[in-house]
């Protein structure tokens, strides 16, 4: 990591960004919504259902883990006019736009600001924050990778 902090990027200088609860993100194309463990249990517990329920009805199975199910139009599960799971979502929305894929180069950067009318806007991200949460938003995708009876059992 201490590597990365010490390179140079497009966003050098912070990146100013607000969600906006637009949703744009949420519905669409199809994707993966990784979920993971603790992620599991706190969602669960917001919802007032029982974990196992929790599973089979949002989640199915990707990879050793979980992904959120998503409508037939790729609308996520939570998504109805907004996030009906805001305070608890997962990580990898929480993280969103700041992931790997998406600072990987400046081009894919500035097309993802055409479509996320967060960017631009709201308080400033410094470098290190950026990677940080490219570095979280990593390593939850690795968390989730957990096998399905880790996450049954507890
Ligand atoms: S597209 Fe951007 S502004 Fe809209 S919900 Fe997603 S992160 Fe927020």
């Amino acid at each position: 990591m201490k590597r990365l902090f010490n390179r140079s990027y497009f966003f050098d200088q912070g990146i100013h960004f607000e969600c906006q609860q637009c949703g744009v993100c949420c519905t669409g194309d199809p994707g993966i919504i990784y979920v993971g463990k603790e992620e599991v249990s706190r969602i669960a517990e917001y919802l007032s259902v029982q974990v196992s329920f929790f599973i089979e009805k949002y989640l199915y199975p990707i990879k050793k883990g979980y992904s959120i199910r998503e409508h037939a139009d790729g609308r996520c599960f939570f998504y109805e006019n907004r996030c009906t799971i805001y305070p608890v979502r997962p990580n990898q929305c929480k993280t969103f736009p700041f992931w790997f894929a998406n600072l990987r180069s400046a081009k894919k950067w500035k097309r993802l600001s055409k479509e996320c009318p967060g960017i631009g806007c709201g308080p400033l991200y410094s470098k290190e924050q950026i990677l940080e949460l490219i570095q979280s938003n990593m390593d939850a995708v690795v968390k989730s990778h957990l096998t399905n009876n880790d996450i049954l059992n507890g």
